[in-house]
């Protein structure tokens, strides 16, 4: 089967876990070279871990096609999936269509989608075309590199919660191709929120579990600058609640049409805020602390 993939606008908007971020991933090397999965494997280690996936564009399109997937399709998913270890059955994706398509339902309902397609947005994006590893490692991630390809690299073994983590991709997705994409801060908090807070998550619940220091918390206006974004510890956490006191107060309407009015990199972010909402995020600041402080115990599990 011959793949190509083009991937344009990397972004790497769902990088997570297993490994948390910390002093490590300063020292990183400056150049990879990744020709297929062995390759991959060994450059995944903590000190290259950044590099690997800033350099997703190289080499995600030499990987896919070097690889046999097995493929199977649903009304929304073609999922092509690759399992490392021969000696396994591929167990994990015998539900995998139908829980996705399940997901993809919930989220339909919980974002309140429109039929409306107002920037013809849906109608490029017909099935989200998934690349799934199943591997032995101490990483998982997965990134939509661009608006219709998902690539997912996990271990379900150490990564039982794999199933919310697509939840989360899901929802960039289901939401992404009505209304298009927003800084960091939305776009994180949008698919974060979905994740933990629609459908039957039992970890929603948790959203408020574990404290967390109100005053790391940097001012909102700040956040929606994507490099600030990403410095910041606790962002999604932090963006899942901004989305929840945003929607709580004024519904999903505003939120969209911030979406539409915006993009991923926005230097204009904070003007096209005030258009949608009335108030500039600085007017919101002190609302936004109230919710946040009347939380009794904010949290959340990543
Ligand atoms: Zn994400």
């Amino acid at each position: 089967m011959k793949i190509t993939i083009v991937i344009a606008g990397l972004m790497l908007n769902a990088i997570f876990l297993v490994r948390a971020q910390d002093d490590t991933f300063q020292n990183e090397v400056d150049t990879i070279n990744i020709n297929g999965l062995e390759d991959l494997k060994s450059a995944l280690q903590p000190a290259t871990l950044f590099t690997v996936l800033e350099a997703m564009e190289s080499w995600m399109p030499t990987l896919v096609s070097s690889l046999n997937w097995n493929t199977q399709m649903s009304s929304n998913i073609i999922l092509n999936y690759y399992i490392d270890h021969s000696d396994e059955n591929d167990g994990i994706f015998e539900d995998f269509l139908a829980e996705s398509d399940k997901i993809i339902a919930d989220l339909e309902t919980f974002f309140e989608l429109e039929q409306l397609n107002k920037q013809g947005r849906l109608a490029s994006a017909s099935r989200l075309n998934c690349f799934v590893i199943k591997v032995k490692s101490d990483f998982t991630f997965g990134t939509l590199p661009d608006p219709h390809l998902l690539f997912y690299y996990l271990d379900p073994e150490r990564d039982p919660k794999y199933m919310q983590r697509f939840r989360h991709e899901y929802a960039h997705w289901t939401f992404g191709r009505i209304y298009g994409e927003a800084p960091s801060l939305f776009y994180e908090g949008v698919a974060t929120y979905a994740e933990k807070m629609s459908g039957k998550n039992p970890d929603a619940v948790k959203f408020r579990d574990i404290s967390f220091q109100l005053e790391d918390v940097p001012p909102i206006n700040e956040l929606a600058d994507n490099d600030s974004f990403w410095k910041c510890k606790n962002n999604y956490t932090i963006s899942a609640l901004f989305i929840d006191f945003l929607v709580s107060k004024w519904g999903w309407a505003p939120l969209k049409d911030l979406y539409l009015s915006s993009d991923y990199d926005d230097p204009d972010i904070q003007n096209h805020f005030r258009e949608v909402y009335g108030l500039s995020m600085e007017e919101v600041e002190p609302d936004w602390r109230n919710y946040l402080e009347s939380g009794q115990e904010l949290s959340f599990s990543e």
